[in-house]
């Protein structure tokens, strides 16, 4: 023996199983040949192994803390060969250990993604919609069990049913001894004899069928509606996972969605503008049969407006999908100049612009970005 086991493992005397087991993990990973390839890693390795055998074994421990020697004196690592499982160092260093029986054959099975398109009123006012999905479904044929003609898996000849077998291999540590799933049950510790023809004996299938999806009003691309259990049916069929529905929104040729906001954009003559007016605007609710009563909106334009003016409805934009309320409907206002004059109409507007004094009107320059054409920009984008 080498120095003192606690202080190999860097713990005090008084350190519990816990904390031994995981400074001899740490130091194991440390000093691994495998991984460590200084000259003394491999020694170092060997000693901090036999620390751990001996401070691992509560009765090993006891009998080194009256002052034993439960190793019986022997240097080396191979001397205590016959008296230390190697599948507790393995298990200590691999985080593996415990018991671990046979796998069941019934599982719960996995999550399923499903996609589904929206137009924007769907999107803003909810729908039930039937979407079509391919999942594994139980078999119908033996009902989950995945044996043919009601028979039962029977034990299994190769792990007794233990699910688990144990394995011996050589190396300049030993012999280390690790445990494996069973080849021949595949670690269920059963074997189906008689394997259902129709699911092969995986007791589930995969089919397509129909789900309503109800979908809240409000929701955009990008969100999830979450199915509980709607999802693969498990091996063995074990429970649905649950199915994930991701919206994705059709751009609208009308109205454009920002946040909880619609935008629209609407052109006015030039002479609605100067002397204001008030128009009445089809909303998005117009789409819907359930909500034609409230399918238009009236808009007041101010006298004076100018081109690209946004101008609010309020409450006429999308349900908020958390809270309540709604967002606005943003008008921008473009104004047309009229072409395609008659002689009266020019003269009208000749005699207008000698009133206003604005026959040799002086150029106002814009700067770059803002300005009476930064509204197409932004809204058309
Ligand atoms: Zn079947
Ligand atoms: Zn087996």
């Amino acid at each position: 023996m080498k120095g003192d086991y606690y202080s190999l493992l860097g713990v005090d005397r008084n350190a519990s199983d816990d904390e031994i087991k995981k400074a001899y993990r740490k130091l194991a990973m440390q000093y691994h040949p495998d991984v460590n390839d200084s000259e003394d890693a491999a020694e170092k390795f060997k000693e901090i192994g036999e620390a751990y055998a001996v401070l691992g074994d509560p009765d090993k421990r006891a009998l080194y803390d009256r002052g034993g020697d439960p190793l019986g004196g022997s240097a080396g690592f191979a001397g205590f060969q016959g008296g230390f499982d190697f599948t507790n160092l393995v298990d200590a260093m691999f985080g593996g250990g415990g018991q671990r029986g046979p796998r069941s054959r019934v599982q719960r099975g996995q999550d399923a993604l499903a996609r589904i398109r929206l137009t924007l009123a769907e999107a803003a006012f909810g729908v039930t919609k039937p979407l079509k999905i391919d999942t594994a479904v139980t078999c119908a044929t033996c009902n989950g069990s995945g044996s043919a003609d009601g028979s039962a898996p029977v034990t299994c000849a190769g792990c007794h049913g233990n699910g688990q077998v144990t394995v011996v291999q050589r190396s300049f540590l030993g012999d280390i001894r690790t445990t494996q799933p069973c080849p021949q049950c595949r670690g269920y510790g059963t074997v189906i004899q008689h394997p259902c023809q129709e699911c092969g004996g995986e007791g589930r299938v995969r089919a397509r069928r129909s789900v309503n999806v109800k979908i809240p009003a409000g929701v955009n691309t990008g969100n999830r509606i979450h199915l509980e259990a709607q999802g693969e049916v498990g091996p063995g069929g074990g429970p649905a996972g649950d199915l994930y529905v991701e919206i994705n929104v059709t751009a609208h040729e009308v109205f454009k969605r920002n946040g909880d906001d619609l935008e629209l954009v609407i052109t006015i003559p030039m002479t609605a503008a100067a002397l204001g007016t008030e128009i009445t605007l089809q909303t998005l609710e117009a789409e819907r049969e359930d909500l034609a009563d409230q399918g238009t909106a009236v808009l007041q334009i101010p006298p004076g407006t100018q081109s690209g003016t946004r101008l609010t409805i309020p409450g006429k934009g999308v349900p908020r999908l958390r809270g309540s309320g709604r967002g606005n409907l943003g008008v921008t206002v473009g104004v047309t100049t009229p072409t395609k004059l008659d002689d009266e109409q020019r003269d009208l507007l000749g005699k207008l612009a000698e009133l206003r004094d604005e026959t040799a009107p002086a150029t106002q320059i814009t700067k770059q970005g803002k300005g009476v054409f930064g509204w197409l920009k932004d809204t058309f984008g």
